[in-house]
């Protein structure tokens, strides 16, 4: 027997296992693992020498395509495969008519699903997406069964904005959550607290730097501590997503008391930058919850490595420096692209700094957001699973700048930052679509993945 690919002589790590040897490949599915010598012969061998040979890397938090981000899925998807990326999580929005609101009627989940999936047909890596709900209808509770069966399991939910959702809503949603089995994600600050504080700022006339004081940490928590309070006494699926801050990861882990259904994230630019970025760059690190300070970095470390907090994502938006930098930046959009370096920022933070392993790095990057989205095939390196493999580097040293991006994001909040580890090889389904810095993939070889409800009870 001969099988198409073997990646040998580097490093294999999971979130379950870390050894010197091989990987099998055929058919773009893993069908081997262990010693090179016992693996059949190869028609191709990816030399892994002095590298790590990791499940790729999925990112359950991305914005693609719509009026929060000005990604095309070839360019997002370009940013992913040479990060490492071989699965996201987009968002298939609700329509609303309603200030601030890219559309002009309501509409539906489904109809959200089918735009997203007609834009998503040149992407180079898997994706899937969370329903997003943007206004409070009866008419979700109709469609909610159709769109699980549709292979969208989660549904994601805000706090604040013009289309942010009452505690009432959201604990309605939450009730059919529970029945479905299906996931809660929360997007949560406290609104009418922010809007009062940044009323406020706004009015005393400051510059960017002040920006993270107008959403401060303790409206995080207040609202995250609301919606997982509700989903623990609901027994409903509950994940918190971009915690930003001690006082939230608090919140969240105050509610897993129970080993309840509560789960949560951080991005990896909470755990690497503080708010003071904003003195050096203006106004293009705002995002929402704001980047904070080196006492929530070191909460957010603490709540990855005791799974407070299990998941580690980018909250990738492509936005242009010039819409970012416009004179009214209270005015200008949220969000920063992180999609190709989100894994050599974390590799640096947590392994080269901290001393964690490869196997926490690919239990909070692919193991965990797999199972708590309901990615059997994603995520680890089993056989008769697909062959989403990243190659890693750990040696080579890199300076990341914004003339690199994949993405029509034209800066990054990392400009400047040296690290060391880079992405060498990223194969999604058996085909190589990044290697050595380059795109080699082909639009269109990325897949739209139905995902399964999953089973949290492990
Ligand atoms: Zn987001």
């Amino acid at each position: 027997m001969t099988v198409d690919t073997i990646i040998e002589g580097g490093r294999v790590v999971s979130g379950d296992q870390s050894f010197e040897g091989a990987v099998a490949i055929d058919d773009g599915t893993i069908v081997g693992l262990g010693d090179r010598d016992r693996l059949p012969d190869a028609e191709r061998t990816i030399d892994a020498s002095g590298k790590v040979v990791m499940p790729g890397i999925i990112d359950p938090h991305v914005h693609i395509d719509d009026h929060v981000s000005i990604d095309t899925y070839e360019t997002a998807t370009k940013a992913a495969a040479l990060g490492g990326v071989t699965t996201v999580i987009d968002f298939a929005w609700q329509a609303y008519d309603g200030e601030g609101s890219a559309w002009d009627e309501n509409g539906t989940l489904m109809e959200g699903i089918e735009r997203k999936r007609d834009k998503a047909t040149d992407a180079l890596v898997d994706y899937s997406f969370h329903g997003g709900i943007l206004r409070e209808g009866d008419d979700l509770f109709d469609e909610m069964e159709d769109v699980v069966d549709a292979g969208v399991t989660s549904f994601k939910m805000y706090t604040a904005y013009d289309f942010g959702l009452s505690n009432g809503y959201i604990h309605r949603v939450l009730e059919e959550l529970s029945e479905l089995g299906a996931v809660g994600v929360g997007h949560t600050e406290e609104d009418t607290v922010c809007e009062q504080v940044t009323a406020d700022l706004r009015e005393e006339g400051h510059g960017p730097s002040v920006y993270p004081q107008s959403r401060p940490d303790y409206t995080e928590a207040m609202a995250a501590d609301n919606v997982a309070r509700m989903a623990r006494e609901l027994d409903a699926k509950y994940y918190g997503i971009h915690t930003s801050c001690r006082k939230s990861a608090e919140a969240i882990e105050r509610h897993q008391a129970d080993g309840s259904t509560i789960r949560g994230e951080t991005c990896t630019h909470y755990t690497s930058l503080t708010g003071d970025l904003h003195e050096e760059m203006g106004n293009l690190p705002r995002i929402a919850p704001p980047l904070r300070t080196e006492d929530d970095i070191e909460a957010l470390f603490d709540a990855l490595t005791s799974d407070v907090l299990s998941v580690v994502s980018t909250d990738h938006v492509a936005q242009k420096r010039r819409k970012k930098e416009e004179s009214n930046w209270w005015e200008g959009p949220f969000g920063a692209n992180g999609l190709q370096v989100s894994l050599p920022v974390f590799h640096d933070e947590a392994v080269n700094e901290r001393g964690l392993s490869y196997r926490f790095l690919s239990q909070v990057m692919s193991r965990n957001p797999a199972e708590t989205f309901g990615l059997p095939q994603k995520g680890t390196l089993e056989p008769g699973t697909d062959a989403d493999i990243v190659v890693f580097d750990p040696d080579v040293e890199q300076t990341i700048s914004a003339a690199n991006n994949a993405s029509n994001a034209d800066y990054s909040i990392y400009e400047g930052r040296s690290v060391r580890g880079a992405v060498d090889t990223t194969i999604v389904r058996g085909e190589v679509v990044a290697r050595d810095g380059a795109v080699v993939g082909n639009p269109g070889h990325g897949a739209f993945v139905e995902r399964e409800l999953p089973d949290w009870s492990n």
